[in-house]
């Protein structure tokens, strides 16, 4: 399959000033030959690698479009390579027709993620690193294209590397017993192994910890807006996102849908789910949307409970109250601009960060923000230190975490070694499949698939 020469349209699917289309593989300048002719008269198949030509893309015999022709000889091009790359106008229409022209003249569709794949399989970056490239690209934020950039320069992946063959080290003192069980290895053998276990253990901690202080910033968080009606949820989620989503009215129970939007406050990225208000009613179109805004709540990771503060809190303040105990949750309370009317006390009992703001002027935006940052502990996160990436690269280093803790127990109890061998050797797999050294095919596949198609 990977002789095969694919081609895709690498830039979005939208009127820009260019469109790429990209193909790659061993027939990639000669398919680029047959549509592209550069107006130098020289054969493009001549060509030698880092070398642009301009000229004019031709459907059959039909000129379509002129461009620039970038080519790039393997191994030195972003998929290990020899690949083309024609720079044409950026219109919807023209880079689709000239797609389809190298499609006619040989080269197949590129599935998601295949220039990055056989990037991966030709050696040119490492599975962290290309599941990065997805990170960078999405990246809503400084913060998070720092990270997403350091973990593509290679900074992951030597970290956990380093703890690999730390355990590694140890597997090779293991396997001389294997080979040789009658010969003991001394107590200060196995003494010897339990602080590289540890040192390794708290390695991979601090690196999950990163990750979780940083996924606010990376990945982004789902966040719920309620409270009963009439608060304000609608103003505060307009304000946030900076343009009219909600339908702000005095009409209570307006909002019966959630209204979803991806917001970001500071470095921090929300996906804020706005609900209809929770109240108890009989009206049953308004009683389905309070259900779904309880279930919203329910599975959310950040709850913004609104009050309105120039009122005295009611029992549907705090019928919702109730509902956030156990949640990571900010207590809101709206409408700042008036006389202050509700109970802060109650409020502050029941909620560990309080917040007052106006979502109709926008004061107290600061301070929610602040607040937002403390919970999830952004400040604590340095995008310029190994990052992980991805929940599979967290969960590898849980799995190696779970191995050593495996094989730490087995070295207390004094069970045999080659338990410890093999609790060991499964820690080895578990950060190697994090880096793609021992991946298996279904993980990268996995991996790939999630990408877009062009990159
Ligand atoms: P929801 O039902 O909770 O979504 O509330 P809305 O966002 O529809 O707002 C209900 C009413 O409160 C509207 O008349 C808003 O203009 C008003 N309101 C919302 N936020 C503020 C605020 O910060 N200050 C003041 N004075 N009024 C507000």
């Amino acid at each position: 399959m990977e002789n095969r020469t694919i081609a895709a349209i690498a830039t979005p699917n939208a009127p820009g000033g260019i469109g790429i289309v990209r193909i790659s593989g061993e027939k990639a300048v000669e398919i680029a030959a047959r549509i592209f002719r550069p107006v130098s008269g020289k054969p493009l198949t001549e060509s030698k690698g880092y070398c642009a030509h301009f000229g004019d893309v031709y459907d059959n015999n039909e000129k379509i479009d002129e461009a620039v022709c970038l080519v790039f000889r393997a191994p030195k091009s972003y998929t290990g390579e020899d690949t083309a790359e024609i720079s044409c106008h950026g219109g919807l229409y023209i880079t689709k027709r000239v797609l389809r022209a190298a499609l006619d003249a040989g080269a197949i569709p590129a599935e998601a993620g295949e220039f990055t794949k056989r990037a991966f399989l030709n050696g040119k970056l490492d599975l962290a690193a290309a599941e990065s490239v997805m990170s960078l690209i999405g990246a809503s934020g400084k913060q998070a294209a720092t990270a997403a950039l350091n973990t593509l320069d290679g900074n992951l992946s030597r970290e956990i590397r380093k703890c690999a063959d730390d355990i590694i080290g140890i597997c090779a003192s293991l396997a001389a017993w294997v080979d040789y069980p009658d010969e003991d290895i001394d107590d200060t053998g196995a003494a010897d192994m339990l602080p590289i276990f540890e040192k390794t253990k708290a390695a991979l901690a601090d690196i999950i910890r990163r990750y979780d202080c940083g996924r606010a910033v990376t990945d982004g968080i789902d966040a719920v807006i309620v409270g009963k009606p009439n608060v304000g949820k609608s103003t505060l989620m307009n304000m946030l996102t900076g343009f009219e989503r909600s339908i702000v009215t005095d009409i209570a129970g307006t909002t019966r849908d959630v209204v979803e939007e991806k917001i970001v406050l500071g470095e921090i990225i929300m996906r804020v789910a706005d609900t209809a208000g929770i109240r108890e009613t009989e009206n049953i179109v308004e009683n389905i949307g309070v259900n779904l805004a309880k279930r919203r709540l329910e599975r959310a990771e950040l709850v913004l409970a609104v009050f309105d503060g120039s009122e005295p809190i009611n029992s549907d303040d705090l019928d919702i109250i109730e509902q956030c105990k156990g949640k990571k949750a900010i207590a809101l309370l709206n409408k700042s601009d008036l006389p202050m009317a509700a109970d802060r006390k109650i409020i502050g009992d029941n909620f560990p960060h309080t917040v007052e703001l106006s979502a109709s002027t926008g004061e107290g935006r600061d301070a929610l923000e602040n607040a937002v940052r403390s919970i999830f502990k952004t400040n604590e996160f340095d995008p310029n230190s190994a990052c992980l990436t991805s929940e599979r690269q967290r969960q590898c280093c849980v799995n190696a975490i779970n191995h050593i803790n495996e094989a730490i127990s087995a070295l207390n109890m004094g069970v045999t070694l080659d338990a410890v061998n093999v609790c060991a050797d499964c820690a080895i797999d578990a950060l190697l499949e994090l880096t793609g050294d021992r991946a298996t095919s279904a993980v990268v596949d996995e991996v790939f698939s999630r990408f877009c198609v062009g990159k």
